[in-house]
Protein backbone atom coordinates (compact mmCIF):
# COMPACT_ATOMS: atom_id res chain seq x y z
CA UNK A 1 0.00 0.00 0.00
CA UNK A 2 2.90 2.30 0.42
CA UNK A 3 6.58 2.27 -1.63
CA UNK A 4 9.43 4.53 -0.28
CA UNK A 5 12.35 4.53 -2.95
CA UNK A 6 15.00 6.61 -2.51
CA UNK A 7 13.26 9.26 -0.39
CA UNK A 8 15.49 12.36 0.30
CA UNK A 9 14.50 15.79 1.74
CA UNK A 10 16.69 18.58 2.19
CA UNK A 11 15.47 21.86 3.95
CA UNK A 12 16.96 24.89 2.74
CA UNK A 13 16.72 28.51 4.47
CA UNK A 14 18.77 31.00 2.70
CA UNK A 15 22.14 29.73 1.57
CA UNK A 16 21.89 27.26 4.38
CA UNK A 17 20.89 23.71 3.64
CA UNK A 18 20.00 20.78 5.96
CA UNK A 19 18.94 17.12 4.77
CA UNK A 20 16.90 15.78 7.29
CA UNK A 21 16.28 12.14 5.16
CA UNK A 22 18.54 10.79 3.21
CA UNK A 23 17.98 8.02 0.54
CA UNK A 24 15.33 6.28 2.78
CA UNK A 25 13.92 3.03 1.22
CA UNK A 26 11.12 0.45 2.34
CA UNK A 27 7.42 -0.87 1.37
CA UNK A 28 4.73 -1.29 3.51
CA UNK A 29 1.77 -4.24 3.14
CA UNK A 30 -2.12 -3.02 3.29
CA UNK A 31 -2.86 -4.25 6.66
CA UNK A 32 0.57 -3.99 8.33
CA UNK A 33 1.20 -1.83 12.21
CA UNK A 34 4.65 -0.15 11.83
CA UNK A 35 6.19 2.09 14.32
CA UNK A 36 8.63 4.77 13.18
CA UNK A 37 11.23 5.49 15.90
CA UNK A 38 14.51 7.29 16.58
CA UNK A 39 15.62 10.06 18.23
CA UNK A 40 14.56 13.75 18.27
CA UNK A 41 15.36 15.54 14.70
CA UNK A 42 16.18 12.32 13.65
CA UNK A 43 13.42 13.01 10.63
CA UNK A 44 10.62 10.66 11.50
CA UNK A 45 7.50 13.62 11.11
CA UNK A 46 9.35 14.78 7.69
CA UNK A 47 9.01 11.33 6.77
CA UNK A 48 6.09 10.54 7.98
CA UNK A 49 4.51 14.01 6.54
CA UNK A 50 5.96 12.89 2.86
CA UNK A 51 4.50 9.26 3.14
CA UNK A 52 0.75 11.09 3.84
CA UNK A 53 1.32 13.46 1.00
CA UNK A 54 1.32 16.49 3.34
CA UNK A 55 4.79 17.61 1.78
CA UNK A 56 6.95 17.15 -0.93
CA UNK A 57 10.24 15.10 -1.32
CA UNK A 58 13.62 16.58 -2.83
CA UNK A 59 14.16 13.32 -4.94
CA UNK A 60 12.96 10.28 -4.39
CA UNK A 61 9.16 8.65 -4.39
CA UNK A 62 6.42 7.72 -3.05
CA UNK A 63 3.47 5.58 -4.16
CA UNK A 64 0.63 5.61 -2.10
CA UNK A 65 -1.92 2.91 -2.77
CA UNK A 66 -1.02 2.42 -6.39
CA UNK A 67 -0.64 6.11 -6.52
CA UNK A 68 2.84 8.31 -7.58
CA UNK A 69 2.47 11.02 -4.90
CA UNK A 70 5.22 13.44 -6.50
CA UNK A 71 3.29 12.67 -10.37
CA UNK A 72 0.08 14.59 -8.98
CA UNK A 73 -0.89 17.98 -8.68
CA UNK A 74 -1.32 19.81 -5.02
CA UNK A 75 -5.40 19.03 -5.49
CA UNK A 76 -4.93 15.75 -7.07
CA UNK A 77 -2.64 14.70 -3.82
CA UNK A 78 -5.61 16.29 -1.82
CA UNK A 79 -8.13 14.34 -3.36
CA UNK A 80 -6.06 10.87 -2.49
CA UNK A 81 -5.78 11.94 1.12
CA UNK A 82 -9.46 12.78 1.32
CA UNK A 83 -10.31 9.24 0.11
CA UNK A 84 -7.54 6.84 1.41
CA UNK A 85 -5.53 8.53 3.86
CA UNK A 86 -6.48 9.14 7.67
CA UNK A 87 -4.16 11.33 9.84
CA UNK A 88 -3.55 12.40 13.70
CA UNK A 89 -0.71 14.86 12.96
CA UNK A 90 0.44 17.71 15.91
CA UNK A 91 0.22 20.12 13.31
CA UNK A 92 -2.35 19.11 10.88
CA UNK A 93 -4.58 20.65 13.08
CA UNK A 94 -8.30 21.22 13.57
CA UNK A 95 -10.60 24.21 12.02
CA UNK A 96 -10.66 26.41 14.50
CA UNK A 97 -14.41 27.97 12.83
CA UNK A 98 -16.22 24.45 13.23
CA UNK A 99 -17.26 22.90 16.64
CA UNK A 100 -15.89 19.46 17.33
CA UNK A 101 -18.74 17.98 16.08
CA UNK A 102 -18.73 19.75 12.72
CA UNK A 103 -14.85 19.17 12.27
CA UNK A 104 -15.28 15.18 12.15
CA UNK A 105 -18.35 15.88 10.14
CA UNK A 106 -15.82 17.11 7.22
CA UNK A 107 -14.85 13.95 5.73
CA UNK A 108 -18.05 12.38 6.30
CA UNK A 109 -19.34 15.49 4.20
CA UNK A 110 -16.79 14.85 1.29
CA UNK A 111 -17.58 11.55 0.89
CA UNK A 112 -21.54 12.55 1.26
CA UNK A 113 -22.41 10.36 4.00
CA UNK A 114 -26.49 11.40 4.67
CA UNK A 115 -25.55 10.21 8.54
CA UNK A 116 -22.51 12.34 8.77
CA UNK A 117 -24.27 13.86 11.89
CA UNK A 118 -24.78 10.88 13.54
CA UNK A 119 -21.30 9.09 12.75
CA UNK A 120 -19.79 11.95 13.92
CA UNK A 121 -21.41 12.10 17.13
CA UNK A 122 -20.97 7.75 17.56
CA UNK A 123 -17.32 9.16 16.77
CA UNK A 124 -17.19 11.50 18.96
CA UNK A 125 -18.61 9.44 21.74
CA UNK A 126 -16.06 6.85 20.92
CA UNK A 127 -13.09 9.09 22.60
CA UNK A 128 -14.92 10.01 24.88
CA UNK A 129 -16.32 13.37 24.13
CA UNK A 130 -19.36 13.01 23.66
CA UNK A 131 -20.55 16.02 25.89
CA UNK A 132 -17.74 18.68 23.80
CA UNK A 133 -19.48 18.37 20.57
CA UNK A 134 -20.37 22.05 20.50
CA UNK A 135 -17.40 23.06 21.57
CA UNK A 136 -14.97 25.10 19.44
CA UNK A 137 -11.27 24.10 19.30
CA UNK A 138 -10.15 26.76 21.44
CA UNK A 139 -12.45 25.49 24.12
CA UNK A 140 -10.97 22.32 24.32
CA UNK A 141 -7.68 21.20 26.18
CA UNK A 142 -4.84 19.90 24.17
CA UNK A 143 -5.61 16.56 24.64
CA UNK A 144 -9.35 16.86 23.98
CA UNK A 145 -8.65 18.48 20.02
CA UNK A 146 -5.71 15.49 19.74
CA UNK A 147 -9.05 13.17 20.30
CA UNK A 148 -11.18 15.41 17.76
CA UNK A 149 -8.45 14.88 15.27
CA UNK A 150 -8.69 11.22 15.92
CA UNK A 151 -12.33 10.87 15.40
CA UNK A 152 -11.70 13.29 12.37
CA UNK A 153 -9.49 10.33 11.27
CA UNK A 154 -11.19 7.33 11.81
CA UNK A 155 -14.54 9.06 10.02
CA UNK A 156 -12.86 8.76 7.08
CA UNK A 157 -12.59 5.33 7.12
CA UNK A 158 -9.06 5.05 5.85
CA UNK A 159 -7.05 2.42 4.38
CA UNK A 160 -3.79 3.91 6.04
CA UNK A 161 -3.83 5.83 9.19
CA UNK A 162 -0.43 7.78 10.11
CA UNK A 163 -0.36 8.99 13.70
CA UNK A 164 2.47 11.06 15.12
CA UNK A 165 2.64 10.48 18.40
CA UNK A 166 -0.78 9.63 18.99
CA UNK A 167 -1.00 9.23 22.94
CA UNK A 168 1.75 11.80 23.11
CA UNK A 169 -0.51 14.55 24.93
CA UNK A 170 -2.77 12.13 26.49
CA UNK A 171 -2.75 10.61 30.67
CA UNK A 172 -2.36 7.34 30.60
CA UNK A 173 -6.03 6.12 30.88
CA UNK A 174 -6.79 8.34 28.00
CA UNK A 175 -3.42 7.48 25.92
CA UNK A 176 -4.84 3.44 26.31
CA UNK A 177 -8.23 4.01 24.98
CA UNK A 178 -7.33 5.44 21.93
CA UNK A 179 -4.52 3.16 21.36
CA UNK A 180 -7.31 0.39 21.80
CA UNK A 181 -9.05 2.51 19.00
CA UNK A 182 -6.28 2.26 16.73
CA UNK A 183 -5.34 -1.26 16.85
CA UNK A 184 -9.14 -2.33 16.94
CA UNK A 185 -9.05 -0.37 13.81
CA UNK A 186 -6.69 -2.12 12.19
CA UNK A 187 -8.06 -6.14 13.59
CA UNK A 188 -11.16 -4.77 12.49
CA UNK A 189 -11.41 -2.79 9.23
CA UNK A 190 -7.77 -3.67 8.19
CA UNK A 191 -6.61 -0.33 8.06
CA UNK A 192 -2.50 -0.11 7.99
CA UNK A 193 -1.45 1.66 10.50
CA UNK A 194 1.79 3.81 10.64
CA UNK A 195 3.04 5.43 13.98
CA UNK A 196 5.56 7.69 14.81
CA UNK A 197 6.22 7.29 18.64
CA UNK A 198 8.96 7.85 21.27
CA UNK A 199 7.25 5.56 23.39
CA UNK A 200 8.90 1.97 23.43
CA UNK A 201 6.07 -0.04 24.34
CA UNK A 202 3.43 1.47 22.18
CA UNK A 203 6.16 0.29 19.03
CA UNK A 204 6.31 -3.20 20.48
CA UNK A 205 2.84 -3.75 19.67
CA UNK A 206 3.32 -3.11 16.12
CA UNK A 207 4.27 -6.18 13.85
CA UNK A 208 7.54 -3.62 12.61
CA UNK A 209 9.51 -1.24 13.83
CA UNK A 210 11.89 1.26 11.34
CA UNK A 211 14.48 2.93 13.26
CA UNK A 212 15.65 5.92 11.97
CA UNK A 213 18.90 8.04 12.60
CA UNK A 214 20.22 10.94 11.14
CA UNK A 215 17.82 10.45 8.10
CA UNK A 216 18.98 6.87 7.39
CA UNK A 217 17.20 3.97 7.66
CA UNK A 218 19.27 2.17 11.02
CA UNK A 219 16.86 -1.22 11.28
CA UNK A 220 13.63 -2.42 10.18
CA UNK A 221 12.58 -5.08 12.19
CA UNK A 222 9.65 -7.20 12.13
CA UNK A 223 8.74 -8.74 15.49
P1 LIG B 1 10.98 14.72 17.08
O1 LIG B 1 11.11 13.32 17.59
O2 LIG B 1 11.70 15.71 17.93
O3 LIG B 1 9.59 15.12 16.75
P2 LIG B 1 11.61 14.08 14.31
O4 LIG B 1 12.46 12.88 14.20
O5 LIG B 1 10.16 13.93 14.05
O6 LIG B 1 11.83 14.77 15.71
P3 LIG B 1 11.56 16.07 12.20
O7 LIG B 1 10.43 16.85 12.79
O8 LIG B 1 11.29 15.27 11.01
O9 LIG B 1 12.24 15.15 13.32
O10 LIG B 1 12.72 17.09 11.91
C1 LIG B 1 13.98 16.69 11.41
C2 LIG B 1 14.89 17.91 11.28
O11 LIG B 1 14.40 18.76 10.25
C3 LIG B 1 15.00 18.77 12.52
O12 LIG B 1 16.35 19.13 12.69
C4 LIG B 1 14.14 19.97 12.20
O13 LIG B 1 14.66 21.10 12.85
C5 LIG B 1 14.25 20.09 10.71
N1 LIG B 1 13.01 20.61 10.09
C6 LIG B 1 11.76 20.08 10.19
N2 LIG B 1 10.87 20.79 9.47
C7 LIG B 1 11.57 21.80 8.91
C8 LIG B 1 11.21 22.89 8.03
N3 LIG B 1 9.95 23.05 7.60
N4 LIG B 1 12.19 23.71 7.66
C9 LIG B 1 13.46 23.56 8.06
N5 LIG B 1 13.86 22.56 8.88
C10 LIG B 1 12.94 21.69 9.30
Amino acid sequence: ILSVKDLSKTYKSGSRSLTVLDQVNFDIQAGETISIVGPSGSGKTTLLGLCAGLDSASTGSVQLNGQALEKLSEDQRAAVRNQDVGFIFQNFQLLPTLTALENVMVPLELKKRKDARTKALELLEKVGLGDRATHYPTQLSGGEQQRVSIARAFANEPKILFADEPTGNLDTETGEMIEKLIFDLNKEKGTTLVLVTHDTELAGKTQRIIHIKGGKIQEDAHA
